[in-house]
């Protein structure tokens, strides 16, 4: 469906549910997804490929009123890439005003810099197997508070011991909290709990929970 909205105050959406937050900070948590439509990116990966092109338009209001509907205190709005589309921002923004507890699912290769405070980034580091590490944004290092978290999704041990010397290199792991998880189906979870211990990382180790619970499925 497509509503009549000011093109200032509309987002693409591809899709609006409820479940419970399979990762980062927030993991375990009832928790609204709100998806954008769209993303520059092709992670060899990627489980949202289908969030790429279809999605309908939504004026802001509309979205915050469904979300609400679901009574849940934790909003998630992801993608694809959210930032792609600039009225993200105002969505962020309208969220946190209404009261909701709110992160940001972002692919690490746009500006950060324009995000509302209140908001909970979680911010990708593509390393060398996603096949898009070249986007990877350093300009938004700086900008990291504890509130934030920085996501490696590994996918072999070449890209673990990458990963190890980037943190190094950037000096990331005091600026927020760094979460390691295993690439789904590419290595196996325990070989990379195993590597985090042998090599002695202060990284938080962490598995995609809805996919354990449910699957590789959308709109869970
Ligand atoms: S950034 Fe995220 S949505 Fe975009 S291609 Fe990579 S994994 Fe998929």
């Amino acid at each position: 469906m497509i509503e009549r909205s000011d093109k200032s105050d509309r987002l693409r959406i591809n899709e609006i549910f409820h479940s419970l937050q399979g990762e980062a900070d927030a993991v375990g948590f009832r928790t609204v997804f709100v998806r954008l439509t769209g993303c520059p990116l092709r992670c060899q990966y990627c489980d949202t490929e289908y969030a790429f092109h279809a999605g309908d338009w939504h004026g802001i209001d509309a979205i915050v009123d469904t979300v609400r509907g679901y009574a849940a205190k934790h909003v998630c709005v992801t993608g694809g890439e959210p930032l792609a589309q600039p009225n993200c921002l105002k969505l962020l923004e309208r969220l946190c005003d209404a009261g909701f507890d709110v992160s940001l699912e972002t692919s690490g290769a746009m500006n950060i810099a324009d995000v509302d405070a209140r908001v909970a980034r979680v911010v990708d580091v593509k390393t060398p197997g996603s096949g898009e590490s070249a986007r990877n944004r350093i300009e938004n290092f700086t900008l990291l508070t504890r509130r934030d978290q920085l996501k490696f999704v590994i996918c072999s041990r070449e890209d673990f011991d990458w990963s190890k010397a980037y943190l190094e290199e950037h000096e990331l792991a005091d600026r927020c909290s760094i979460l390691f998880s295993p690439s789904y189906t590419q290595i196996a979870p325990t070989d990379l709990a195993e590597w985090i211990l042998a090599e002695r990382l202060d990284v938080r180790f962490q598995l995609q929970l809805h996919k354990v619970l449910w699957g590789d499925v959308p709109g869970k």
